[in-house]
């Protein structure tokens, strides 16, 4: 009996600390979310809240999830619970058009994702399919082939478009490819020496002038110099000062002229974009094209924290593609664009 009893209470004992726990819980869950909104934004960084939903008993409750850092998460939060609707597709082009991918591929994306994406498949992936195929046709970037083949390299100064000059220069000669390096930006002070350091450092070929010279002169001698020394590749650095002053794409356009009438055409023109540009890099693609007509992007910088959705911008209002992508500072820092890479960096 004795027994019995000390059951009873061992269970009552139990029960009670139980509700007792239940209760702490509650309020807790309750005090979390007390600010009754219905979606917040998400933080910059760390944790971000579930929307805050009536349960069944009109208990409010609110479910934490791991902060969702990139985009992959935000796009899967959106298609979480159901059908998706006019709002769905607003926010997912707002959380587009937030990645900096500009708003024209942001709509056309929105448009893609809605045609293809069946209610069984992972939105997140969903999206990465088609980004990669706004990318089809592009092609793997090749070695243009000439006598010498010539690339004239454009962009803001700051972009990255020295350092990209070298790496490319490191890269062509590693597959056996003789370069010579033009040193066109005459006007910025240090542009010539740093040049100078990557053709030490690559082995190849540099040719320059005074600060202040004439940069069409120097690509003119430069064209005679690649092609007595049997070079296969020109590399044309160019000024890079605001591109929004005409006499900057004057002066690039003057460049491009001679080029074409010492080397007989200039194969590539390459615009160097900073990973971190937001959509003033739109701006300075279309002031770049529209100057000496860019025939592929280089997208620099993208070995930091930055996702690079402006190539998609310019992809797809400009019709430029990406050829190269600098991943550092280093000599082997620069690596063909990969659409699939880039997508599931974006959407991570
Ligand atoms: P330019 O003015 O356009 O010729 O730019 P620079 O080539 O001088 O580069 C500007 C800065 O960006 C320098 O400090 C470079 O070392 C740095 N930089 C260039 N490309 C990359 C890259 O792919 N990754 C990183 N982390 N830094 C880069």
């Amino acid at each position: 009996m004795e027994e019995i009893l000390r059951v009873v209470i061992g269970l009552i004992v139990l029960a009670a600390a139980f509700f007792t726990v239940s209760m702490l819980i509650s309020r807790a869950r309750a005090a979390g979310g007390s600010t009754g909104t219905i979606e917040r934004r998400t933080r910059p960084a760390g944790t971000r809240t579930a929307p805050v939903r009536q349960g069944p008993a009109g208990v409010r409750e609110e479910k934490a999830y791991v902060a969702p850092t990139g985009l992959a998460e935000r796009v899967r939060a959106l298609f979480r619970g159901g059908e998706a609707t006019e709002e769905t597709w607003r926010r997912l082009e707002e959380a587009l058009i937030r990645a900096d991918v500009g708003p024209r591929a942001a709509s056309d994306l929105v448009a893609r994702v809605r045609e293809n994406l069946d209610t069984s498949a992972d939105p997140a992936e969903v999206l990465v399919r088609e980004i990669v195929g706004m990318f089809e046709g592009d092609g793997v970037w090749a070695v243009p082939s000439g006598a010498p083949a010539i690339v004239m390299v454009v962009g803001v100064n700051g972009t990255g478009k020295t350092t990209t000059i070298g790496k490319l220069a490191h890269l062509l000669s590693r597959e056996g490819h003789r370069v010579t390096l033009a040193a066109s930006d005459t006007f910025r002070a240090a542009a010539g020496e740093q040049l100078e350091t990557w053709a030490d450092r690559t082995g190849a070929h540099l040719v320059g002038q005074e600060r202040g010279a004439d940069p069409g002169a120097v690509a003119f001698d430069a064209v005679q110099a690649a092609r007595a020394r049997g070079s296969d590749v020109l590399i044309v650095d160019t000024a890079g000062r605001l591109h929004t002053r005409q006499p900057l794409m004057d002066e690039l356009t003057k460049v491009k002229r001679v080029l074409e009438k010492a080397g007989g055409g200039v194969d590539e023109v390459l615009l160097v974009l900073d990973a971190t540009t937001g959509q003033n890099g739109i701006a300075q693609a279309r002031a770049f094209t529209e100057a000496v007509g860019v025939t592929g992007a280089v997208l620099a910088k993208m070995d930091g924290t930055a996702r690079g959705g402006i190539v998609l911008a310019v992809r797809e209002e400009l019709g430029v593609p990406v050829r190269l992508v600098g991943v550092g500072e280093k000599l082997d820092d620069l690596v063909p664009f990969d659409p699939e890479t880039f997508a599931r960096r974006l959407v991570a």
